[in-house]
């Protein structure tokens, strides 16, 4: 046979002797509606788009196998994890927090100060990279089992449409039969169940963004005390609930910027779902394989009825492609039952499939790896030589200096100290060149508590002998209990 010369492991000759009927084979949902896949239209538009411009509602027929069981089972880890994160708690502080509102985020219990915004930035740049990395290896494999917007819409939303409304099939039916006491009864509870679960997943997210104390409050006091908050809520439960009930898979097509790059990411050494097309094609029927010199892809389209984005993976890869594997259950499926040898589709790289390539470390991921190493270790320098104590201290606006009855000058200033640390910290001022006195005003004997600010006024007094006239520069030390230098600023002080 000709086609096993295109792929010399998958020797099937044997199995066409077998004589195989085609009306022995089992596909289930034979007769269901298979999507559009006319010609190279998938070039010009994605599958959800009609020609006219309108919706194709895509009705994705209920994976089955053992890629899509393993997937479930760490959809319920990731689960319990995003769940489980927002009460964990470390030296007081959540594990993680994304308070935009505050400008407060905490990553791995460490709290980022506005005044560490560039350690911020160089942390997401190296995650970015890192995600440009791992892209570059593993091609999407994010979207397909850890995103939480697909876990939610194909482990949680999806599994309770396939319960209620039954399989692809079924769902096509229902959204074409007129409004009777079944469609009622089914779209009711669906949409019930949705936008409860909708309002549970707005919670959880509220849970990273103010945090679980946060949310506690707007949960059990009076909805008066938290009327933001509960708006909020609100808000984000209609959101979901659209995406979710309606917006879909377009979350991942059209908004989603990871997925909007897919093309620069991806190279011919990625390692992505594809179809093996050296091994598949030409592809036809199976009754004419046993007449024509046909690959091994039966042309049964069981891998695009499954597809969550409604695309055809025979085309090769697509800006739509989430790499959930749905298509490989189906498609080994498919080999099994006509006796071929699995992986048509398959975790592979195109460059395995044309030159039967092993994966390479090629220099782009090496120049990715140097870069993310160089960020992560200036990330970690840069967090522990962080001051503990963040000091800001301004001469009060508008004050000249007072000259006191013991002959001292005294100037009035205003400051901000930031505790980074998660310890209680009792700090004093110092001025190392003089015989400073200061006076607090605001700052109760010199505590802050972790991770925490205070303002304040102080009284400086310099003995009027020290100074120069006019403008003088002060170096200010804030000295904890066992006289450890915590920061260092300069300060003017005047003499006039
Ligand atoms: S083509 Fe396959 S892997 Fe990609 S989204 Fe569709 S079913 Fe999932
Ligand atoms: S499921 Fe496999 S055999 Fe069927 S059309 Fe897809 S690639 Fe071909």
């Amino acid at each position: 046979m000709q086609r096993t010369e295109q792929n010399p492991k998958c020797d099937t000759s044997n199995k066409f002797k077998k004589q195989i009927d085609i009306s022995e084979l089992k596909f289930p949902d034979e007769k269901s509606p298979i999507l559009t896949h006319a010609g190279d239209s998938f070039r010009d538009r994605t599958n959800t788009i009609s020609e006219s411009g309108n919706r194709n509602w895509i009705y994705p027929r209920k994976p089955q196998g053992k890629i899509y069981n393993l997937r479930t089972y760490v959809s319920w880890i990731l689960l319990a994890i995003f769940f489980v994160i927002p009460f964990i708690k470390i030296n007081g502080e959540p594990l993680f927090l994304f308070n935009i509102l505050e400008n407060k985020f905490i990553l791995f219990s460490i709290v980022f100060w506005p005044q560490d915004t560039f350690i911020f930035a160089i942390f997401l740049l190296a995650l970015a990279i890192f995600g440009v990395l791992f892209t570059a290896i593993f091609g999407r494999i994010w979207c397909g089992w850890a995103c939480p917007q697909t876990i939610f819409m194909e482990m949680v939303f999806r599994k309770i449409e396939y319960l209620i409304e039954g399989n692809a099939t079924s769902q096509r039916h229902l959204a074409k039969m007129p409004w009777n006491f079944t469609k009622i009864w089914k779209k009711t509870l669906k949409l019930s169940i949705f936008f409860a679960l909708s309002f549970v997943v707005s919670n959880l997210l509220l849970s990273y963004i103010i945090g679980i104390d946060e949310l506690g409050k707007i949960i059990s006091e009076p909805i008066s005390k938290h009327t933001g908050g509960f708006i909020s809520v609100l808000a984000f439960s209609g959101l979901f609930f659209w995406i979710f009930s309606w917006f879909r898979e377009q979350a991942c097509t059209f908004v989603c910027p990871y997925g909007r790059l897919q093309s620069v990411l991806l190279d011919s050494n990625t390692i992505v779902v594809a179809y093996d097309h050296k091994r598949g094609e030409p592809r036809g029927k199976y009754k004419k394989k046993r007449d024509e010199d046909l690959g091994d892809c039966v042309d049964c389209d069981k891998c695009v009825q499954v597809c969550p984005t409604g695309i055809d993976i025979k085309n090769g890869t697509q800006l739509e492609c989430i790499n959930c594997a749905a298509c490989i259950d189906a498609c080994d499926a498919v080999m099994e039952q006509v006796g071929y040898e699995k992986g048509l589709i398959r975790w592979t790289s195109e460059n395995n499939i044309e030159n039967g390539d092993k994966f390479k470390i090629t220099g782009r991921i090496v120049a990715y790896s140097v870069l993310l190493t160089v960020l992560v270790a200036s990330v970690i320098t840069l967090l522990l030589l962080r001051n503990p104590i963040d000091v800001s201290i301004l001469r009060a606006k508008g004050q000249v200096g007072t000259v006191m009855e013991n002959g001292n000058m005294m100037n009035v200033f205003t400051m901000k100290l930031i505790n980074k640390t998660s310890e209680q910290q009792n700090v004093t001022f110092k001025t190392p060149k003089y015989n400073g006195k200061f006076t607090y005003i605001g700052m109760e004997k010199g505590v802050i508590e972790p991770n925490s600010i205070i303002t304040g006024t102080f009284l400086l007094e310099i003995p009027k002998s020290e100074l120069t006239l006019g403008t003088n520069r002060v170096e200010i030390q804030i000295v904890n209990e066992s006289g450890e230098i915590l920061n260092t600023v300069k300060t003017n002080f005047t003499s006039k």
